[in-house]
């Protein structure tokens, strides 16, 4: 079996769709899991009619209601057959009554449980699978349309939900293995805990979704189909230059999507490694491209690829008591632990410690929390950029180059990681694009 994976830019509309069935058809030989995401930005907009739903702002919940029903309605009319298309246009109607049904009752409470929020974005996955299943139907194809939410078991923390692998590996084997070799159509991020409620995956999490059913069903292939080539040596939105890589280890890629490579979700490496299934990541726009390999090994050393994340905070506690004293980072990080904060970057001199937060909350709990230690100090508008690769610093002459191409940039901070594949420095976000396209092309365009 081979699992593939469709993100929301890959399914974003009726022709998006069609290039997407274009793709399955040559591979139903392989029997095909076509994993589905949100059509193109369904599920931010389902945040913002949330959020706008929880402040009682009935005109704006329902301006975005209304364009995401007209999208999605609009897909359905393109289906040729009556029947197929009859039946999908009702099922539409049940889900947007349902939708509209849960955003009236935020605005009422004025209130938004994470379990109501989950419930809500569930619907984007939900929909686009209807009209994907449909259009396959359409097309004379034999397909199948589960709910992940029979196949992908969590607990409880319903926006950002942990996975019970033993029972997910049990459904998914239940459900699929029958099935195996007409078209299956499943929903990406979405899952139910043990008590049968709606939970999600956390955003982005449909690559994840993929990555256990691939692992579950012990897939030949798990592939990430996007709107790009494959995983590139930097974003390309942010350098143009960006060039494809051919292949990539696992390692590389989980620490490029930890520091911010969204092509690739972190946690999807795992499951999938964990059972040794090759994963591909590939563009639906040009589908004759092989596109990248993430494998479990590769030889190749020095530096494979940039990432960045902006904004990012960095936050300084200067203390003498930190002189020979132990247990003072244990103490500093319980109180990041307390916050719920996650810290990407630490360096430390005698007497400072430097931590950067991604993208932080309201930090006052924390800075007042941290202001026993000593003087706390933050500064916010910095960027984070991350070099990946393999025994980075075997050649000091990557060392040079490096900093030699960042004379003429403020570097705040540098972490040089401990496991000799990232570099990772923290420099001003004004900086930012001029930093990584000099660092960019100095490494990687010959
Ligand atoms: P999908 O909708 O398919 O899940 P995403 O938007 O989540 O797609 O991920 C694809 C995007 O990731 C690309 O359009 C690109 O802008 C971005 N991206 C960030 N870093 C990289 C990288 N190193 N290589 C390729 N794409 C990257
Ligand atoms: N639709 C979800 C999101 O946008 C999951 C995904 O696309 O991976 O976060
Ligand atoms: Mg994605």
């Amino acid at each position: 079996m081979v699992v593939l994976k469709f993100g929301g830019s890959s399914v974003a509309t009726i022709e998006m769709i069609d290039s997407v069935l274009d793709i399955v058809g040559q591979r139903l030989d392989e029997a095909p899991v076509l994993v589905s995401s949100a059509m193109g930005k369904t599920t931010d907009r389902l945040v913002e009619a949330t959020e706008a739903a929880g402040r009682g702002d009935r005109d704006e919940y329902r301006r975005v209601y209304t364009e995401l029903r007209e999208v999605h309605e609009d897909a359905v009319r393109r289906i040729a057959d009556s029947s197929v298309r009859e039946y999908a246009a009702g099922r539409l109607t049940d889900l947007f009554d349902e939708i509209q049904a849960l955003l009236t009752g935020v605005s009422l409470i004025q209130e938004c449980s994470p379990r109501t929020r989950a419930a809500v974005l569930s619907f984007g996955e939900r929909l686009a699978t209807e009209i994907v299943h449909a259009r396959a139907c359409d097309r004379g194809f034999d397909s199948v349309l589960l709910d992940s939410r029979d196949l992908i078991r969590t607990d409880d923390e319903f926006t950002a939900a942990n996975v019970d692998f033993r029972e997910t590996e049990r459904q998914i084997k239940a459900y699929v293995i029958p099935i195996a070799g007409r078209v299956v159509v499943v929903q990406g991020f979405i899952a139910r805990t043990a008590g049968g409620v709606t939970s999600t995956l956390g955003r982005g999490g449909s690559d994840y979704s993929a990555s256990i059913i691939a692992a579950a069903l012990e897939a030949e292939k798990l592939e990430i189909w996007t709107d790009v080539d494959g995983i590139m040596t930097m974003d390309p939105r942010i350098v143009p230059e960006a060039q494809t890589i051919d292949s990539m280890s696992y390692d590389e890629a989980a620490e490029l999507a930890f520091f911010g490579a969204r092509v690739v979700h972190p946690s999807t490496i795992q499951p999938a490694v964990d059972r040794g299934v090759p994963v591909f990541v590939r563009n639906t726009r040009n589908p004759d491209l092989a596109g990248t390999r993430i494998s479990d090994a590769t030889d190749i050393e020095g530096p494979r690829a940039l990432a960045s994340k902006s904004p990012t905070t960095v936050i300084t506690i200067h203390s003498s008591r930190m002189l020979n004293a132990y247990g003072f980072l244990a103490r500093i990080f319980a109180i990041f632990e307390r916050h719920r904060l996650s810290v990407d970057v630490v360096a430390t001199s005698e007497v400072s410690v430097s931590v950067t937060l991604d993208d932080p909350p309201d930090l006052s709990g924390l800075m007042s929390d941290l202001a026993a230690f000593g003087r706390v100090e933050r500064e916010d508008d910095q960027a984070l950029i991350c070099l990946v690769g393999n025994r980075l610093w075997r050649r000091s002459e990557t060392v040079a180059r490096v900093f030699d191409s960042l004379r003429d940039i403020p570097i705040r901070l540098i972490s040089l990681g401990s496991s000799d594949v990232n570099l990772t420095l923290i420099v001003p976000s004004e900086a930012l694009q001029r930093a990584v396209r000099t660092l960019h092309n100095t490494l990687f365009v010959p």
